[in-house]
């Protein structure tokens, strides 16, 4: 299934996405209410895909599919290209940021370059939305704590990200954590790791790579966060960019005011923004 948060003036709503239409789920709670309740409410909303109120795909706005995730972290230096050309060693323990929750921004909104901070460069991700609440998940059971994924743009300011040792401000400027442009549903997605995505620039391709080439897992990225934190539903996991973002192209390129940034990931559809000025 491809579950989406949306609005068609009024208040924001949860819908299933089918072919070119959004279908209401008449749900009342929140994507995260939705997700927590998800063994409850899976067959209701299956009925609603076909029963549901209906609106053309392009006459809703899509906001991101969890407009306020608890929690955001995101994983850097994950793909050996990627720590290639940031001219970086392969890290021993996995290197874990947070992106703030004001971040997120709609799949197809505006990304700001804001006034204080110019060097805006993307980074396409898989995007993994937790399911069920869990600490101290084994690898194995790492699965079954996944409710869907998502491609999401882990935009980043690169002077504020570098200036310091840590990434958090860099990563965290409003609209910087775009993602969507609907939660697939893991049972939809036989093998998260072999998932081809790639990053355009102005129809230009940047990254091309697969999921198959990350360093650290999925499953013991999970591992590995809920040793500290209790993950929970709806928090998101940015899992790491591969190689060919614009700081390590020669010369640099960083995002104008204009360009056009589309992010597309196997099975899971693409998520494209125009970068503008903050006002
Ligand atoms: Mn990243």
């Amino acid at each position: 299934m491809k579950l989406v948060t949306f609005e068609r003036g009024g208040t924001p709503q949860t819908g299933v996405v089918v072919g070119d239409h959004v279908f209401a789920t008449g749900f009342a709670g929140s994507m995260i209410d939705l997700i927590a309740a998800w063994d409850d409410l899976r067959g209701k909303i299956e009925t609603a895909a076909t029963k549901g109120e209906r609106h053309a795909l392009a006459s809703v706005h899509l906001l991101a599919p969890v407009p306020r995730p608890g929690k955001i972290f995101a994983i850097g230096l994950n793909y050996a290209d990627h720590i290639a050309e940031s001219k970086m060693e392969t890290p021993q323990h996995q290197v874990w940021f947070t992106k703030a929750a004001s971040a997120v921004n709609g799949p197809f909104d505006p990304i700001l370059i804001a006034r204080a901070g110019q060097y805006v460069d993307y980074e396409v991700e898989l995007a993994v939305v937790i399911g069920k609440r869990g600490r101290n998940i084994a690898k194995a059971d790492a699965p079954s704590h996944v409710f869907g994924y998502c491609v999401g743009n882990d935009v980043s300011e690169r002077m504020w990200q570098h200036r310091t040792a840590q990434w958090s401000l860099g990563k965290s400027f409003d609209t910087h954590a775009p993602f969507g442009p609907w939660i697939t549903t893991a049972d939809e997605i036989a093998d998260p790791h072999a998932l081809g995505l790639r990053c355009f620039v102005n129809g230009q391709k940047r990254q091309d790579s697969s999921t198959r080439h990350l360093v650290f897992d999925i499953w013991q990225q999970i591992e590995h966060l809920s040793q500290a934190m209790t993950l929970e539903p709806g928090d998101l996991i940015f899992t790491g960019t591969p190689g060919g973002v614009g700081a390590a192209m020669e010369p640099r390129q960083f995002l104008k005011p204009g360009d056009v940034v589309r992010c597309e990931i196997d099975a899971l559809g693409a998520i494209e923004a125009k970068m503008a000025a903050e006002e």
